[in-house]
């Protein structure tokens, strides 16, 4: 999609702070952090939301993709939060699909962080 930030991040057009990428996905620090660590696991093809089709292999490489970014910052040791916003209910404010990875310090359990 041509007027899409996350796709000109993915595609190298928009320089980021890159933690990881593969053929599939790419992750890169969050712009606007919530937390110490707040990482974007984002498909290199533009799929709208986390229903939007996406194959099972993108999945997949996402997940992996948490795995390795996880464990770069040590945060499968202390935990962490993965939230995908997904419509105008939850606030989603870019429409490319992306995961958000949370953590580096103890995050509420009531509170829907990964929104302001
Ligand atoms: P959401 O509101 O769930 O769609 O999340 C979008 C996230 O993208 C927000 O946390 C923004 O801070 C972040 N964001 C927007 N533009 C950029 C950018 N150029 N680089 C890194 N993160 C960004």
């Amino acid at each position: 999609m041509s007027d899409c930030i996350f796709c000109k991040i993915a595609n190298g057009e928009i320089p980021t702070d890159m933690v990881y990428e593969d053929d599939l996905v790419v992750a890169f620090k969050d712009v606007n952090p919530l937390t110490p660590v707040h990482v974007l696991v984002v498909p290199k093809k533009h799929y709208a939301n986390i229903v939007d089709n996406v194959p099972a292999e993108v999945l997949a490489a996402m997940a992996h993709a948490i795995d390795v970014v996880t464990k770069q910052y040590g945060l499968d040791k202390t935990g962490f939060r993965c939230i995908t916003n997904t419509g105008d209910d939850a606030g989603q404010s870019v429409h490319h699909f992306h995961i958000h990875i949370l953590g580096g310090r103890k995050l509420d359990p009531e509170a829907g962080e990964g929104k302001k």
